[in-house]
């Protein structure tokens, strides 16, 4: 069944103001784009009326943690029993959908298969959910990021603990025989924690080699958590397919990016640092989050990450969302933040929360030909209707109410708000 969406603004990256038009979609891809109001009739579709709406790609956050407990819940990250862990994932997965996320790029899983069950179910279309790339546990060594043992305490972190090349090599090789799609790797340490600080580089450069050749010869995606300067020249000169953070990167790092910019997406996070310097107080105290610096981290990555826009690298949203202070499906407030603070257009940064996204979602395969995250015959049909236009106030993607609609894989998830006629 072909569905028709007419009465609709189409945007996409390729478009600098919505223009009117009509889309129809079969079997889960865009098969034909009209311009103007009404188009061609198509009597065997069944007709959307968009309502006026703003038709655009599906937004993807690129650095997602669907696993953190949900709101309200007593348990912090770091000790969600898998039981709790699997429906935090399930809970999130549609809180994102319903805020216009069509995709999400896990970025540690605190457990090897809660993301990778949960993505089978909804491609199953047993639970309503967005595209999902499914991420290992972040693989640190010891006394890296995510390590929080301590020698009296018999517990199992939120990640694997791989030191030297062969464990680097067999917790790879795990995460594929379990079917994860992405390899998270923690080079650099993170001003969050006493230690290590955010421009310490914990992981060796022969381990990244390792863990970097075996994920690019299983085709897994790697994602890197980033903060140091040798942290990103590690990422880069192995291949890395999304490097987040950066915020220490200096000026041989930046030239490396620069470089493969064709061939990697960086994630700055800037929500993450943003929203806990203004919610933090209330949820962690004062004290820690003048502990972590805040201040100094932002100021690096603004910097970095303007520079990053002036060399032409292609920045991707979210970060870290799912933390009590920034729920699942909030992630839309890091557009804004773009053009607040990397001197990012509207569009631009539009363009880097669903075009950017979409191509990272396919960058293991290195298809950087696919229509995905734009409005184009071929693409797939992963569109969200929006009262309002994104191109003049970003922020109306923040409000889910301005949401109307969101389709996923050619169906609509939420339907828009005028009828669905048959
Ligand atoms: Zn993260």
């Amino acid at each position: 069944m072909r569905t028709r969406i007419f009465n609709v603004r189409l945007w996409d990256a390729e478009r600098a103001v919505p223009t009117q038009g009509n889309v129809v979609i079969y079997e889960g891809h865009i098969v034909a784009v009209g311009d103007g109001g009404s188009g061609q009739p198509d009597d065997g579709a069944a007709q959307v009326d968009g309502g006026g709406a703003t038709l655009m790609p599906g937004l993807v956050d690129a650095h997602g943690h669907l696993s953190f407990p949900v709101p309200g819940s007593p348990r912090g990250s770091d000790n969600q029993p898998p039981e709790e862990t699997v429906l935090a994932t399930v809970l999130n997965a549609r809180a994102m959908l319903d805020a216009g996320f069509t995709g999400v790029i896990g970025a540690g899983s605190p457990k090897m298969r809660a993301e990778l069950v949960v993505r089978n179910e909804i491609e199953a279309g047993n639970f309503p959910g967005p595209r999902i790339l499914a991420s290992t546990p972040t693989l640190t060594v010891t006394g890296g990021l995510n390590d929080n043992r301590e020698m009296h305490q018999d517990i199992a972190p939120p990640a694997i603990i791989v030191d030297g090349v062969d464990a680097c090599r067999r917790a790879v090789r795990m995460g594929f025989r379990e079917g994860v799609d992405v390899v998270k790797i923690n080079i650099s340490g993170d001003d969050f924690f006493p230690r290590p600080a955010g421009r310490t580089t914990t992981m060796s450069e022969a381990e990244v080699a390792a863990i970097a050749e075996t994920a690019h010869a299983l085709g897994l995606l790697i994602t890197c958590h980033t903060r140091s300067a040798e942290a990103v020249k590690y990422a880069v000169r192995h291949g890395a397919h999304i490097i987040n953070h950066a915020d220490f990167a200096d000026e041989e790092a930046l030239n490396l990016l620069e470089a493969a910019r064709d061939r990697l997406f960086v994630a700055p996070t800037i929500g993450f640092l943003r929203l806990t310097q203004e919610e933090g107080p209330r949820f962690l105290g004062q004290k820690m989050v003048d502990r972590m610096r805040l201040d100094d981290c932002m100021a690096h990555n603004i910097r970095v990450h303007q520079a990053l826009r002036r060399r032409g690298i292609r920045h991707v949203i979210g970060g870290d969302y799912g933390v009590k202070w920034m729920p699942a499906g909030t992630q839309a407030r890091d557009i804004a933040l773009f053009v607040e603070h990397y001197g990012y257009t509207p569009t631009g940064a539009l363009a880097c929360a669903t075009r950017n996204g979409a191509l990272a979602m396919r960058a293991a395969h290195g298809q950087d030909d696919t229509p995905d995250g734009l409005i184009r015959v071929g693409a797939r049909a992963d569109l969200i209707l929006v009262d309002g236009d994104p191109t003049r106030d970003v922020a109306v993607l923040q409000r889910r109410e301005a949401i109307t609609g969101v389709m996923c894989r050619g169906i609509f998830h939420r339907n828009p708000q005028p009828a669905v006629h048959g």
